[in-house]
């Protein structure tokens, strides 16, 4: 396929804004096609478009959206070779990661397919009536229904598998909402490529033209006044924490505020308990290692502070972290705002009081202009505790080790922390009896707590939460990965005393899709 450089309104392509074009992070060279920025005018078009497709899309059936989502998914397979050619020139990822992340996208879309074919995702609840009590008990149904249109980030680290028919994408069409992507800056031509898929599939399966736009810009204001727009009524984000929280303070201020789930990465701290250190040190050195650093260390879930102790057996660990860190080849980083932002906030943290460089690989080598070197450094447990900006995310090849004197340290430190994506506990189960209370603080600190295993990899399942309190998150109740995502873009309504024809079809009297309902507070899949 030849790609436009245009952005994607409904069916239409976009007009011929100011121009701008990704950059090959390997060499920093300029790719063509140029992209052209949307305009004030595409926002508006696109919400009007989204608006019209709502009042049909929100009422298509599971059955029919689960065939648009594996369309999709069909189509972005079909493109794989070439959608992997084009992502690895814009975001020089290795070839078998995009590989793999192709792979992710397609069955993310068909995960939320198979969810909306069964059905019983929407809760129906059915409290029957009793015209007999005195005042007379109503009739009283409730299901999640679609929220209305939705506007979609991409993310720049997951060109596919978070950005524009990634996660969110598939969880706001799944329960039944148009969308609108803005697309990351970094990746176009893989923007593109994924977006002319999504057009294939409405015109393939039929539906309105308005349920997918895609808008380009290198710049905040497109972004911004898609989420002004008084159309729009959630919006996904992954990215950083002063974007994502500019997006939703400005979702705030609106005259209708909507909801914003913004993803916005966290520290990911590791507990190295003492049981599990003195069995395993240079293991987990080489585990944490390989985690730290995997795609460049540019993921919301790298591992970027360990709680280390003091102890004897915590030299191995670190000699074999500062061999992995010293010996480790130069990165290639994903824009050079990102390679920029990593060598400004390493070069601040190895000038920090009371921190110290451990080790550092040698610098990048010249010409490759989004290159960077990995580097390990270390504090001291009263140093940590006296500064929140060493809790603080650096998105890239780095961590921080934190050495305590006694373990009763690590409640301390946990308790200290605010919201994170994961958490890690490296331990026996002596050390589990021994520290119960750790856990039941993080449960209040973080989405996921991952026992003796890396926090990098986050499996696409139905238990699946990649969430977490601020600033990990902007709402704690909510995953971005996983098939729960689905809730963050449908709200609950009740039908009172309703004709059975007008009621969604989970909450008829006959069940026509056989789903689970709550009725009178027992589940069953029995007609009424
Ligand atoms: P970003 O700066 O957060 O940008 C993400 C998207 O939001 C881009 O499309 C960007 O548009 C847009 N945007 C940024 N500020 C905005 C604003 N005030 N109003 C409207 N739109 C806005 O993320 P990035 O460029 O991918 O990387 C920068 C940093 O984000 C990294 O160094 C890292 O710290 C963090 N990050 C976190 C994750 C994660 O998984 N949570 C993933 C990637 C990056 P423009 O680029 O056109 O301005």
């Amino acid at each position: 396929m030849e790609l436009t450089g245009k952005s994607l309104i409904g069916s239409q392509q976009g007009g011929e804004g100011k121009t701008f074009r990704a950059y090959e992070p390997a060499s920093g060279a300029a790719i063509e096609p140029a992209y052209h920025s949307a305009s004030a005018a595409d926002v508006d078009a696109a919400a009007q478009k989204a608006v019209e497709a709502f009042a049909q899309y929100s009422r298509t059936s599971g059955a029919a959206r689960a065939a648009f989502l594996n369309q999709i998914a069909a189509n972005i397979d079909a493109l794989a070779e070439s959608l992997i050619e084009r992502a690895h020139q814009e975001s020089a990822l290795p070839k078998p990661r995009l590989k793999s992340e192709v792979g992710r996208t397609s069955g993310q879309l068909r995960l939320f397919a198979k969810v909306i074919q069964e059905g019983s995702w929407a809760m129906p609840c059915i409290d029957r009536p009793d015209p007999a009590r005195k005042p007379p008990k109503p009739d009283l149904r409730s299901c999640l229904r679609p929220i209305g249109p939705v506007v979609i980030f991409g993310a720049s680290n997951f060109p596919l598998a978070f950005s524009v028919a990634g996660g969110d994408t598939a969880s706001a069409l799944a329960a039944g909402n148009p969308v609108i992507v803005k697309a990351h800056p970094a990746h176009p031509g893989t923007s593109e490529l994924v977006g002319a898929a999504i057009r294939d599939a409405i015109r393939e399966c039929g539906m309105h033209p308005g349920v997918f736009s895609l808008l380009f810009d290198s710049g905040v204001s497109i972004g911004a006044a898609l989420v002004q727009h008084p159309a729009v009524k959630a919006v996904g984000f992954t990215g950083s924490l002063g974007a994502g929280r500019a997006l939703f303070d400005l979702a705030a201020k609106r005259a209708e505020p909507i909801p914003v789930y913004a993803e916005m990465g966290s520290t990911n701290p590791v507990f190295v308990l003492p049981g599990a250190l003195a069995a395993r040190s240079q293991e987990l050195a080489t585990q944490l290692f390989a985690s730290v650093t995997m795609g460049a260390g540019q993921f919301c879930t790298k591992p970027g502070l360990i709680f280390l102790s003091k102890q004897a057996p915590a030299a191995d660990f670190v000699r074999v972290m500062q061999e992995k860190v010293s010996q480790a080849a130069p990165f290639t980083m994903l824009t050079s705002g990102i390679r920029s932002a990593f060598a400004r906030e390493t070069e601040a943290r190895s000038h920090r009081k009371g921190v110290t460089l451990a080790a550092s690989a040698p610098a990048a080598t010249a010409g490759e202009s989004f290159s960077t070197a990995a580097s390990l450094f270390e504090t001291d447990f009263p140093t940590f505790l006296a500064g929140s900006d060493l809790s603080e995310e650096v998105f890239g090849p780095t961590t921080l080790l934190v050495r305590y004197d006694h373990p009763s340290q690590l409640l301390e430190a946990a308790r200290g922390l605010s919201g994170h994506l994961t958490a890690t506990v490296f331990a026996t189960d002596d050390d589990v009896q021994k520290y119960p209370e750790l856990i039941a603080i993080l449960e209040n600190k973080v989405g996921r707590i991952v026992f003796n295993s890396v926090p990098t990899g986050v499996e696409v399942t139905h238990a699946m939460i990649h969430g977490g309190p601020y600033p990990a998150s902007t709402d704690s109740r909510t995953t971005s990965v996983g098939s729960q995502a689905i809730f963050r873009f449908a709200r609950p309504v009740c039908y009172q005393d309703c004709p059975d024809a007008a009621l969604p079809a989970e909450l008829q009297n006959a069940n026509p899709l056989g789903v689970w309902r709550m009725v009178d507070g027992e589940l069953t899949r029995q007609p009424l």
